[in-house]
């Protein structure tokens, strides 16, 4: 853990449909809390271990792209020369540009796809006058009609704005839109203290093939985040422990897809399972209007409980005590409205076509079937 003075426990979240009339809160315990750090702090904490366990980091040097010898990634080209190395861990992030100059025939997917990413702008402002004492950490979905997921959060010395959208937009959009927000939250000063960058967060289901020869994807490169949420870092943390124990049981250091294939197995037994049907819902929500996200919120379709999620969560049907036949019931005790029925029909569907696909992943590496498994498992979140 890094040291208490930098880092504190996340407060609850407040989410609010389009129109913003009704608000659930979260109800975290406070032993399952995440924390919360500045990211120069994390960062400064990840990389001291890194370097106490011997790690050398090459700054300013630009990875272009895989080495190959035939299938086998055996080295990175970057601008400060080329560097070959027995395994390659491709932590790039979205856009790797490793993953994407892969072989095709490997068949690791490239693009994150349609609704694959969210496009992220963040800003801090002074605290503006008579700030009221409602919620502190307003989520928001759909906000002024736009389809993605905004948040105002009240800090001590500042107020916290982050705008989503599943489309790319431009700073001229970010200020209308926060202008948008000040309306009903008057907290937003009027004064810009730090950030004002764009960024993107994959938000789908993890990659379906991890490895290739010589090649391990993790962390937002292999699209590892909690779908909807976009939180990646634990993620990352547990991903690595499992990358680390297959490579040390890989006793002739092969390094290839067999031999690291346990680490994608591991990995989605741990966490990518339960994302896949999470990411399955996603689709759903992407898909539903601004009043139908509204009537969801004011039915009593979703409740308190069902969206606290303390920090070991994993899997959305454990969080909410869920099956997708269950989803169904639900919604048809809640919903009356048969275009909507039918969307929640569709995302059981889709949550349980990802969930078998997951459950049949092959256990042990062969190409032709790790190839036709991968296709399955993306046709369940088309
Ligand atoms: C605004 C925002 C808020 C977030 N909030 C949270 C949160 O509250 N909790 C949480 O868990 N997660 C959060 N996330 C997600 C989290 O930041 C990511 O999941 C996590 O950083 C992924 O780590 P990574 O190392 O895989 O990728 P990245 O953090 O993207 O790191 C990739 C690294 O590779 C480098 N790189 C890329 N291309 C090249 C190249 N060609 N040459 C050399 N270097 C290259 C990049 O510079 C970068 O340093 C947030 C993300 C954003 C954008």
């Amino acid at each position: 853990m890094p040291p208490v003075t930098k880092f504190e426990y996340k407060v609850d979240m407040t989410f609010f449909g389009p129109s913003f009339r009704v608000g659930l809160q979260q109800h975290v315990p406070l032993d399952n809390r995440e924390i919360k750090m500045e990211r120069a702090d994390i960062y400064d904490h990840l990389i001291g271990h890194a370097l106490a366990q011997g790690v050398k980091i090459e700054y300013g040097c630009r990875i272009e792209a895989p080495i190959l010898f035939g299938n086998r990634v055996v080295g990175v080209k970057t601008s400060a020369g080329d560097f070959y190395g027995d395994l390659v861990i491709d932590a790039c992030g979205v856009d790797s540009p490793l993953r994407l100059q892969l072989p095709d025939s490997l068949g690791i997917e490239k693009d994150p796809g349609e609704m694959g990413k969210i496009y992220i702008y963040r800003a801090f402002y002074n605290k503006g006058k008579g700030a009221p004492a409602e919620a502190k950490y307003k989520v928001m979905l759909f906000a002024d009609g736009k389809q993605g997921i905004s948040w105002v959060a009240d800090e001590e010395d500042y107020t916290d704005v982050l705008v989503g959208r599943f489309e790319p937009f431009d700073e001229a959009e970010a200020l209308r839109f926060t202008e948008v927000l000040r309306e009903t939250n008057p907290r937003i000063g009027r004064e810009r203290l730090r950030g004002g960058q764009f960024a993107q967060i994959p938000v789908r289901q993890p990659l379906s093939i991890l490895v290739a020869d010589g090649y391990a994807a993790i962390g937002d490169s292999a699209f590892m985040t909690v779908p909807l949420i976009g939180s990646g870092m634990a993620n990352c943390f547990k991903a690595a422990r499992i990358l680390a124990e297959t490579v040390i049981n890989d006793a002739e250091c092969a390094f290839n897809s067999s031999t690291l294939w346990p680490y994608q197995v591991g990995y989605y037994k741990l966490l990518g399972a339960g994302f896949a049907t999470l990411a399955a819902a996603k689709a759903t929500v992407a898909d539903l209007t601004p009043d139908e996200i509204d009537y969801i919120f004011e039915s009593g379709m979703v409740t308190e409980d069902d969206i606290t999620m303390g920090a070991d969560f994993t899997n959305l049907f454990a969080a909410v005590k869920l099956d997708p036949k269950e989803l169904i019931v639900k919604a048809k005790g809640a919903i009356s409205d048969p275009k909507l029925l039918k969307k929640f029909a569709v995302a059981a569907m889709r949550m349980g076509k990802a969930s078998a696909a997951c459950s049949v992943m092959p256990k042990k590496w062969n190409r032709d079937r790790v190839l036709a498994w991968s296709k399955m498992y993306q046709l369940a979140f088309k």
